[in-house]
């Protein structure tokens, strides 16, 4: 595979554009002649499924991998041998202390006014349900605000039913509000006395199939059994309360705490040729939900940034920084990757010049963002102009990084996020239904391309991006933002 891509690009030598010519002079190690042009390395890019072919071997061969799991121990084995046989060098695991949950049966109810099934899962990180299940009258609110309004009176011994809609949005900017609830639901609900929370899935879709996700928990905070209904089911409920003065639920959750487990971050690189300790780091997370097999969350991020990089050190011309490739452990239930990361690596945080993340599905990237020092924003305009002909233009909105580069941008380390359309993504999020047929290998090598391009002309540029200025190192602000896609 690496040799192939190698001879392709090589073939295409002495036909670089300008902004080639003068990184090429730039590094003073190598003339043009022997740079690759980036017309050639976006068409390669652009041509390859390799991307994809990464996804369908990560779904096929380790399929759903839940930080604790035994599949996410063959996830790390599979890293470890996806990089090497990917020309990837210093490939090896850095430690992780990962949180172990286990999904059990889960059952939901309707018991009256009338009696019929329900559609639900357990958010990540619920507690079960006592022997015998828990059943309890239903009390519906449409964000946490209008739960403490109603007060213990109302909500005392009642089953919680968040009903907060998701909409649609090429920029996915629905999510951060309804999320929400599935975070800190719980909690709130039993500071009032409630028993149990449902919560309207999170996702734009009316498939019945519900969506998981994280949810909140604090050792010093009573919290409840929480489960998220499908779409049409949490219709179905709001339609009953309107219709009716009491509804009452019954829900049997079998998930419980383990033992925290060991895991690994998965980390490879293409060394730079001339500052090979100043590092571009581009980032998905290796584990995933337990109900699909994790192809659009985040196997599409994996084969992006794997592809990525492995084309960059295809390139005769090897970029002057280091491209380093990790993929974290454990992001959905806890971002325990992302803080051993940055807490393994602070010292060497300041060599870290730009973080990337693909952490948002399959469709093609539309946008590229910056954060770093203003001054360095105009090196970033150049290399833009690159992905021009992808599509993609930049947009002046701060970059926000993704979920695992949090840790690392409170360290000020720049971020650049490329922001991919997710009309459809919360569709299949978090569901049974994320799985390899809805990956579009096309998109995903333009967004493997941009990728490219982006990390090679960071690798490349003369001078860096500075740091985040202290006040926008923050990556959650009032918890509005996205918690993680
Ligand atoms: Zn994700």
């Amino acid at each position: 595979m690496l040799v192939a891509v190698g001879v392709a690009l090589m073939t295409t030598v002495g036909q670089g554009c300008a902004w080639n010519r003068a990184d090429a002079a730039s590094t003073g190690s190598a003339g043009a002649a022997g740079a690759p042009a980036p017309g050639s390395l976006r068409e390669v890019a652009m041509a390859s499924r390799g991307a994809a072919q990464i996804v369908q071997s990560l779904t096929d061969e380790v399929g759903p991998r839940l930080a604790g799991s035994s599949a996410s121990r063959a996830a790390v084995e599979w890293a470890i041998r996806t990089l090497q046989a990917r020309g990837f060098a210093n490939v090896h695991t850095e430690p992780v202390t990962v949180p172990h949950w286990q999904r059990g049966e889960e059952r939901g109810a309707v018991v009256s006014p009338v009696a019929q099934p329900v559609q639900l899962t357990a958010l990540g990180g619920s507690i079960g349900t006592p022997p015998g299940g828990l059943e309890a009258e239903v009390v519906e609110v449409d964000s946490l605000e209008a739960l403490d309004k109603l007060g213990k009176a109302a909500v005392a011994g009642k089953i919680v039913f968040y009903n907060v809609p998701m909409p649609r949005a090429r920029d996915g900017s629905g999510y951060g509000k309804a999320v929400q609830v599935r975070g800190a639901g719980a909690i709130r609900a039993a500071a009032l006395g409630g028993v149990g929370v449902v919560i309207r899935s999170v996702g734009t879709d009316q498939n019945r199939l519900p969506h998981t996700g994280a949810m909140r928990r604090d050792e010093n905070s009573p919290t409840v059994p929480a489960a998220a209904l499908s779409i049409p089911d949490a219709d179905l409920l709001h339609r009953l309360l309107t219709e009716h003065k009491s509804v009452r639920l019954a829900l049997t959750l079998g998930c419980r705490w383990l033992p925290d487990a060991q895991s690994a971050n998965v980390i490879g690189e293409i060394p730079g040729s001339g500052a090979p300790d100043e590092i571009v780091l581009l980032g998905a997370h290796l584990d995933s939900w337990d109900l699909g097999t994790g192809a659009l969350d985040d196997g599409a991020g994996v084969g992006i940034v794997v592809n990525a990089a492995q084309l960059i050190g295809s390139l005769q011309l090897r970029p002057r920084r280091t491209v380093r490739v990790i993929l974290f452990a454990n992001e959905e239930n806890g971002l325990s990757g992302a803080r051993a990361y940055a807490q393994a690596h602070q010292i060497e945080a300041a060599k870290h010049i730009a973080a990337l993340e693909a952490d948002a599905g399959t469709a093609r990237a539309y946008a590229l963002r910056y954060l770093g020092a203003p001054e360095g924003r105009a090196r970033l305009l150049e290399i833009a102009a690159g992905l021009k002909p992808l599509g993609i233009d930049f947009d002046d909105a701060d970059a926000h990084g993704g979920a695992d580069l949090g840790p690392l941008r409170a360290l000020g380390v720049p971020m650049i996020d490329l922001a991919q359309d997710v009309t459809t993504y919360f569709d299949f999020h978090h569901t049974a239904n994320d799985t390899f047929d809805k990956i579009d290998p096309e998109a995903l090598a333009q967004v493997s391309a941009a990728v490219a391009l982006a990390a090679n002309g960071i690798a490349n540029m003369n001078g860096d991006f500075g740091r985040v200025p202290p006040d926008k190192r923050e990556s959650n602000r009032g918890g509005l933002l996205r918690m993680s896609f």
